[in-house]
């Protein structure tokens, strides 16, 4: 039995048990790995398998949390196993299961071979996290055996899948999120053949310490008839359960939260950007179709009369900037020659606005009267067109 860890916050215990001479599991914690295996063969060849699969598991995983590389550390495990076996180390046909958690925080990622298991522990309830590659589970899974017959079953220690036998061996390897406060329970069938999940679970839960726990979990399984060999590993999930990672789940969501906060705040800004551009155009484009529209022109119309136009009568950039505001009854050919000419040129006769307009084309109906009755009318004003400024200029 033994614990280790500054602040107690994992342990692992094993017991030989009360019938077998030798122990063949094994287990290891070194964060943030832990694992646990149960040895098959017999004649000390399932100590060396467990043993063996450990030893390959902690070489071959990387600290750094990576669901991948601990699937292929547990499949070269399995051909460790098997290369062992040839090589005359342990016995041929020696095999182990093996249950492998790498802690990241809250996050787990799990590997899985055989009938040792995984649990969690979380709000008081004991939470298978592994199925058992088992002959009865099979059995349980298929609706043809209770769990409680599971336990008596000629057949209960069957596994149907182990490291060891199947060079082809898959296992289950998976990723699963407990919280911070839950209790990690790894164990071998020494303990949960015996035991039950219920009695399990308020063992953990009452429990001060993991040390407390692993101490109490083997002594339970050695009162329930010590049959096997016992192993258990329990993991408080919280504070101090960084191990070696470099980061931990919630601080790599901090930050991935923050860094898309960032994001999100970068879209904003630039939309804000985009929207104010936009603004700023439709606000001068807008002022700018006021300015031209609240001028105006008068010019000669198809029908040869004075129509008012609003806008500018020069085109800009391919663009109309003009309308008809008005047309009148003035004929252009009844006008002086000179606002004839004026009237009938693209550019008009401008005007600064649709009110100055209007009075212009009541003059120009005045003077088309006059050119009619040939009398002029002495309270209407000529038409002014700016006389020709003399060319000469003074000098003092
Ligand atoms: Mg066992």
């Amino acid at each position: 039995m033994s614990a280790r860890g500054q602040r107690e916050w994992f342990a692992g215990a094993t017991d030989v048990g009360l019938i077998r001479s030798g122990n063949e599991d094994s287990w290891l914690a070194e964060p943030p790995l832990f694992a646990v295996a149960d040895g098959l063969g017999g004649h000390q060849a399932g100590e060396v398998a467990s043993s063996i699969a450990l030893e390959v598991l902690v070489e071959e995983t990387p600290a750094t949390p990576d669901i991948n590389a601990l699937d292929q550390a547990v499949q070269a495990a399995n051909l460790a196993v098997m290369d062992a076996a040839r090589e005359g180390k342990g016995r041929s046909g020696m095999g182990t299961t093996l249950t492998a958690v790498v802690l990241d925080g809250t996050r787990l990622l799990v590997s899985h071979v055989g009938d040792s298991r995984a649990y969690l522990f979380h709000d008081g309830e004991l939470v298978r996290v592994t199925q058992d590659h088992s002959m009865v589970a099979d059995m349980i899974r298929e609706g043809t055996l209770t769990e409680e017959e599971a336990r008596y079953h000629p057949n209960r220690s069957v596994i149907t899948r182990a490291l060891g036998t199947n060079p082809e061996m898959l296992p289950d390897t998976f990723e699963t999120v407990a919280s911070r406060g839950d209790r990690l329970l790894l164990s071998t069938d020494g303990l949960h053949g015996q035991v039950t999940d219920p009695e399990i679970a308020d063992i953990v839960r009452n429990a001060a310490s993991p040390s407390d726990a692993a101490k109490a979990l083997v002594s339970a399984a050695n009162d329930a008839g010590g049959v096997d060999n016992v192993t258990v590993i329990v993991v408080d999930i919280g504070e101090t359960s960084r191990g070696t990672a470099a980061t931990t789940a919630a601080e790599s969501s901090a930050r991935r939260k923050e860094a898309s906060g960032q994001l999100a705040r970068t879209w904003i800004a630039r939309a804000a950007w985009v929207v104010a551009a936009v603004s700023v155009v439709a606000i001068a484009w807008f002022g700018f179709q006021y300015w031209v529209y609240s001028q105006a022109f008068l010019r000669v119309d198809s029908q040869g009369k004075v129509a008012i136009y609003t806008g500018v009568a020069e085109d800009f950039a391919g663009l109309r900037l003009s309308r008809l505001a008005q047309p009148t009854e003035v004929v252009v050919e009844k006008l002086p020659v000179n606002l004839q000419g004026k009237l009938t040129s693209s550019q008009g006769v401008k005007q600064s606005s649709l009110a100055e307009a209007r009075q212009t084309v009541a003059e120009y109906e005045r003077l088309a009267s006059i050119s009619s009755s040939g009398t002029v009318d002495p309270t209407t004003p000529t038409l002014t067109e700016p006389a020709p400024a003399p060319s000469t200029t003074t000098t003092p």
